[in-house]
């Protein structure tokens, strides 16, 4: 049944906002887009592209505890969870470690999978309904390894993406460096997901807003959501910029700012900033061909634009804006131990990107309708891999508006599942 023509009203302009802006809009709503700030910069811009089934494991898995706490004591690991009393850390780091476990990943997998190659196809769509070259290309990720621990680990992972369906390949390293020949690696071997994909982030995100501007969506920006009213299990308006907002249905996106805005709806939606770094680099000239993650050094590599995007980290803490050269310096020194000639600079804080990762408690989406608030869809906690689940996100949320059946499956990723 096609519902469409009546008005949306989206909360933030992100990745997860403009898609579900994109899909309403194709489906005949009248769309509103808020944004608290211009719509030139977010966590979906200095992103590192990756389009990726390859993430069928959430982030809550077996392991992840005992290992983060390692980290913790090095200055320069790509994981830190800033020590504090806040309740919300702790009531999230709670549920995030009772999910940690195999049972939820085994539940998770299918889930993750198929939400991620059917946002994948989508984007083979979108590219082509957009007017700007969003570099997308399809050569697969590299997960390269150095050590036997990391190999062993890696493979294993590899048999299980195959019995999942995945198109995967296990290479050796002469086979790595026949990928690679313009460069030189020092690697035991890879994983190549070759169902994963790239792309520009920025070209992407400048894409899909002059394509929603033709569209006729609005786009207003610094217009943060500061009050929501609610009406009868309904929202009534929200008030953003000083101005009041009112349409049949919202969609609340938010990214690492979820939390606060579900509060305002009387919705309790677990989320932890996860701060990353990036930068783009000249050094490597072009010469690299694939995407990779450094697996060691959980380090991510992507050629984009010319250039060449380096970026890592996640530091678990209230939103901040301090770049911590430490942590930059362990991502910059990561790269030489696999990319053998390039030993690059650390580069100026004001050529480094950060951007906050908004990460649910269980390491699985916020997607669906609300059922406390009757006409509301939510869509976040996308975690570390929004940019690839930006398409089937927005294609889901307009699904839900429209009261159409979804495509996947994704009553696992109720946004209420934590109230
Ligand atoms: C270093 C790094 C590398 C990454 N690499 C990848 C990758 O390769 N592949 C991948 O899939 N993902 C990757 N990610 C994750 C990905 O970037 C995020 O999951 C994604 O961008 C989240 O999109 P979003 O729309 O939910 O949030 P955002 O892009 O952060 O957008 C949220 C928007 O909501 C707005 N907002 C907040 N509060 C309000 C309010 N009250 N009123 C109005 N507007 C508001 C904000 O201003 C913002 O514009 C990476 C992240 C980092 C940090």
């Amino acid at each position: 049944m096609n519902k469409g023509g009546g008005t949306v009203v989206v909360i933030g302009g992100g990745i997860a906002g403009l898609c579900s802006a994109y899909y309403l809009s194709k489906a005949g709503w009248q769309v509103t887009v808020l944004d608290k700030e211009d719509f030139t910069d977010n966590c979906s811009y200095g992103n590192a592209g990756m389009i990726v089934p390859s993430h069928f494991t959430p982030m809550a898995a077996p392991g992840i505890i005992a290992q983060g706490i390692k980290w913790m004591f090095d200055s320069k690991s790509p994981f830190y969870v800033k020590p504090s009393l806040s309740w919300s850390l702790i009531s999230w780091g709670l549920k995030f470690m009772k999910h940690a476990n195999q049972k939820h990943v085994d539940r998770a997998s299918p889930y993750l999978r198929d939400l991620n190659l059917y946002s994948s196809a989508l984007y083979s769509d979108l590219a082509t309904d957009l007017e700007t070259d969003i570099d997308l290309h399809r050569k697969g990720i590299l997960m390269l390894y150095k050590t036997h621990k990391t190999q062993e680990e890696e493979i294993e992972l590899a048999h299980t993406a195959k019995q999942m369906g995945l198109d995967i390949d296990i290479l050796d390293a002469a086979q790595v460096q026949a990928l690679e020949p313009n460069v030189k690696l020092d690697v035991l071997g890879a994983v190549h997901y070759r169902c994963d994909s790239h792309l520009y982030p920025r070209a992407l995100m400048q894409g899909l807003l002059s394509k929603l501007e033709k569209m006729g969506v609005q786009l207003i920006k610094h217009a943060g959501v500061t009050d929501i009213e609610i009406s009868g299990e309904k929202i009534k308006s929200v008030l953003a910029g000083g101005k009041t907002y009112t349409a049949d249905k919202f969609v609340m996106t938010g990214g690492a700012w979820l939390k606060n805005l579900a509060k305002k709806a009387g919705l309790n939606i677990p989320l932890m900033p996860g701060k990353g770094y990036s930068f783009l680099t000249n050094a490597f000239e072009g010469k690299v061909q694939h995407p990779a993650l450094l697996l060691e050094a959980r380090v991510a590599l992507t050629p984009m634009g010319g250039k060449v995007r380096i970026g890592g980290t996640m530091e678990l803490a209230a939103i901040n804006h301090t770049i911590n050269t430490k942590r930059l310096q362990g991502i910059v020194e990561s790269v030489p131990k696999y990319y053998t000639d390039y030993t690059l600079p650390v580069p100026p804080a004001n050529e480094v990107w950060h951007g906050f990762r908004p990460c649910s408690a269980d390491g699985l989406p916020y997607l669906g309708q609300s059922t406390k608030v009757k006409n509301l869809v939510v869509a976040g906690g996308l975690g570390m891999m929004g940019l690839s689940l930006g398409p089937a996100t927005g294609k889901v949320v307009a699904d839900i508006v429209q009261e159409q059946k979804t495509a996947v499956g994704i009553d696992i990723y109720n946004p209420e599942r934590f109230q």
